[in-house]
């Protein structure tokens, strides 16, 4: 199964031509203005001396690289002059700044001139790796080579520095303390089709795990050589960017072994550490993955990139498989872990997304857990909203042969070599769709895991979670959505006696400013909910009211009578990507039943 370019999809008005128009219209703009005052755009110019206010990060490059890859999608659709100048002008301060031997890095150049390539966690190769992505994505927006001949150069002097080891430059280590580049060097090799770049891919997912130089550590997946791997360990975002280099390395050269360890470290993943929303990655110590089944709801970390990291990986899963059950992942993380990481309007963000606010929530980072914040100073996750919503397109469809298949639902229109497929849907809201399809002999359309009936207008087979229609013209097919209470495993303890409400795709929550303060005394009546379901046209999504019951309040005694009181109240849900718009409120995903 092939990747589709994005380029050959279109949305239509819907739900994700929204997402991508905010994110034109304010996201792109408020993000680059973020970085334009804490000095990440002038960094650029390298010019900063100690002394100076805005001393630069080492990973600002990376921030930046970000911003450019999102810019760059959007400007393929847009051709917005402001967001190509911006661009060109970041462009000619790489260019002016990049050493004759290829070398670019910001930090490196004006803060620690001498310690080029000595310090592993210090995010250098994961900077190069983002501003490679993003001299893919130019150039492919815009037909213009500059900037990935000015990555490709970058590369070359990585390649002459970690490979031959007979440069003057000598490395102390050998992979990244960050996983990145090795997602990058396969995008720069599918680009320019330089196989030096699909060779250096190769070294930098082989050595990992494998080698004296690296430390043995499981923070940054260096304990094991990859293909030994089984267990999920460490940081989640690096974690999440290796597992997705991996599967790509699995498909590239057939690799049967590695496979196999994308495949295990993916259940590990579905089975045992993931919420309910997608958010993986529960601990906010070291922003790891936890132990099996420790999914707290207060101190949930599940941070926005991580979401974003776990896309790219169950996506390519779904190339490598062919199997619609990684695309459920993806479905998951895109109407819920990732999206609550961006506010409504556009211009704040999550970096930590957790499942429930308390009055008790007493973690450290209390402030950004319960307002969505316009700037963090580690800013990895605005960026990484700025290009995923620019690119959604990506995960609608693949390929292979004649045949399409539909792994996300949307409006939108697919065309390419003489192959035509149109969805018309008002996805998510409800979950009927048509298709219509000209010039494919067949065409696979996901069945969503979240869907128990479907009916569809002809016959179809079945077929690793798809359904195939042979020599299709005009589908209708219904995947009969309506509200849904989920339960989880009995080991999560943090939802014992609480269930939580899918409608579709996507995960809903109570807020308090729509129902009580202590959102502790409120019960679903899951036996009798009387669902009531309104559209939301604005943001093409439905809001839920349910039967429920207000309590008194818990006593803080060990034992206390269940109930002395307990009225019927509306309870009142919302998607969860759309919690903290309003006034600081308390919120749950996980409500006790009655
Ligand atoms: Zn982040």
């Amino acid at each position: 199964m092939q990747k589709v370019d994005y380029r050959n999809v279109i949305f239509k008005d819907g739900f994700w031509k929204r997402k991508e128009t905010l994110n034109h219209d304010v996201t792109l703009g408020a993000v680059y203005d973020r970085f334009k005052e804490t000095g990440r755009i002038d960094a650029f110019s390298c010019k900063w001396k100690p002394g100076d206010p805005n001393k630069p990060h080492f990973f600002w490059d990376s921030d930046v690289a970000k911003w450019i890859e999102g810019a760059s999608y959007d400007i393929s659709r847009t051709h917005d002059p402001d967001l190509m100048e911006k661009a060109e002008w970041l462009i000619d301060r790489i260019e002016e700044n990049q050493g004759d031997d290829g070398y670019f890095n910001i930090y490196y150049t004006v803060v620690e001139k001498n310690g080029r390539f000595t310090l592993r966690s210090n995010h250098e190769l994961y900077c190069a790796g983002h501003l490679m992505e993003a001299a893919v994505a130019y150039y492919e927006a815009t037909g213009r080579d500059r900037f990935l001949k000015i990555m490709e150069k970058y590369a070359s002097y990585i390649k002459s520095v970690f490979m031959d080891g007979d440069g003057n430059v000598k490395p102390a280590f050998q992979t990244s303390g960050h996983e990145e580049i090795e997602l990058a060097l396969y995008k720069l090799y599918k680009a320019t089709g330089n196989r030096d770049w699909l060779e250096l891919f190769r070294f930098f997912v082989d050595k990992r795990g494998n080698n004296p130089l690296d430390p043995v550590e499981e923070y940054t997946q260096s304990n094991l050589p990859v293909r030994k791997i089984r267990r999920a360990v460490g940081h989640s975002v690096r974690a999440g960017y290796l597992y997705a280099a991996m599967a790509d390395y699995a498909r590239e050269f057939g690799d049967s072994e590695m496979a196999e360890a994308c495949r295990l470290v993916f259940n590990d993943i579905t089975s045992k550490r993931i919420y309910v929303t997608g958010g993986i990655g529960s601990e906010a110590h070291g922003e790891r993955f936890g132990e099996d089944y420790a999914l707290g709801n207060l101190s949930a970390y599940a941070e926005t990139c991580a979401s974003i990291a776990m896309m790219l990986f169950a996506q390519r899963m779904n190339l490598l498989e062919r199997n619609a059950r990684y695309a459920d992942i993806v479905e998951l993380e895109m109407y819920n872990g990732m999206l609550s990481g961006v506010s409504l309007d556009g211009d704040s963000f999550f970096y930590q997304n957790v499942l429930e606010i308390g009055d008790s929530q007493n973690i450290s980072y209390s402030h950004t857990v319960k307002r969505r914040a316009k700037l963090f100073e580690c800013s990895c996750c605005p960026p990484n909203i700025n290009r995923t919503l620019a690119s959604m397109e990506q995960y609608f469809y693949s390929k292979e042969g004649n045949a399409v298949y539909i792994n996300q639902f949307g409006n939108s229109e697919y065309c390419e070599n003489g192959i035509r497929v149109v969805q018309e849907t008002r996805y998510p809201m409800d979950g009927k769709i048509r298709i219509k399809i000209s010039g494919a002999d067949l065409i696979y359309v996901r069945i969503p895991g979240w869907c128990s009936e479907f009916k569809a207008s002809q016959g179809y087979a079945k077929c690793n979670g798809y359904a195939v229609f042979a020599n299709p013209k005009d589908i209708i097919i219904d995947f009969c959505m309506k509200p849904v209470f989920v339960k989880a495993d009995k080991r999560i303890k943090d939802t014992l006696g609480k269930v939580a409400v899918k409608y579709g795709p996507i995960v809903y929550c109570a807020e308090s400013c729509d129902n009580i303060k202590d959102l502790n005394r409120i019960r679903l009546n899951i036996t009798n909910p009387e669902w009531e379901i309104t559209c939301d046209e604005v943001h093409c999504v439905c809001m839920l009211e349910m039967n429920g019951f207000e309590v008194d309040s818990p006593s803080l005694d060990l034992y206390s009578e269940l109930y002395s009181k307990m009225i019927n109240k509306r309870i009142r849900l919302i998607p969860y990507h759309m919690f903290a718009n309003r006034d600081v409120s308390n919120m749950k995903v996980w409500i006790e039943k009655a």
